[in-house]
């Protein structure tokens, strides 16, 4: 599993902040660069609010572009390690939500750990590692 850096881990944090309330995300690739993702789940709401009930409070999808150079990423020898999101107001735990969003046919869609971010009004309380053990995403790392 890869480990953040704190300089990494700063940069995400702040991208938390500045986005609150509304959910961060975006990925970091095995060399440590982080990339700020674009969350296009208020678009994707306003357009379509039977089949996306979520908006950017509570749910995060990336745009196509992120998506396009995640997934190019992993023909790479520096592919996408760690994929990152916030949780606004409700701690860093990983959501039936999220764990829909990472899994496909009950198998992890991309080869990554993913990070969740506990924002709140007074900034970031910390964030959480969660990896898959082969029947769930467990947490194997916790940051301050
Ligand atoms: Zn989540």
């Amino acid at each position: 599993m890869t480990v953040l850096c704190k300089s990494s881990l700063e940069r995400i944090y702040a991208h938390a902040m500045r986005l609150y309330p509304l959910e961060c995300c975006g990925f970091v690739f095995a060399d440590g660069t982080v990339h700020l993702g674009a969350n296009i789940q208020d678009e994707l709401n306003r357009s379509n609010p039977e089949s996306y009930k979520r908006n950017a409070a509570n749910g995060y999808t990336f745009s196509l572009a992120d998506t396009a150079r995640l997934v190019a990423s992993m023909r790479t020898d520096n592919p996408v390690s760690i994929i990152y999101h916030s949780h606004p107001n409700v701690g860093a735990y990983f959501s039936g939500e999220d764990h829909d969003k990472a899994l496909f046919a009950g198998e992890p869609i991309y080869p990554v750990s993913y990070l969740v971010v506990d924002v709140r009004d007074d900034g970031v309380h910390g964030s959480k590692q969660f990896e898959w053990d082969g029947m769930q995403f467990e947490c194997r790392e916790s940051f301050s």
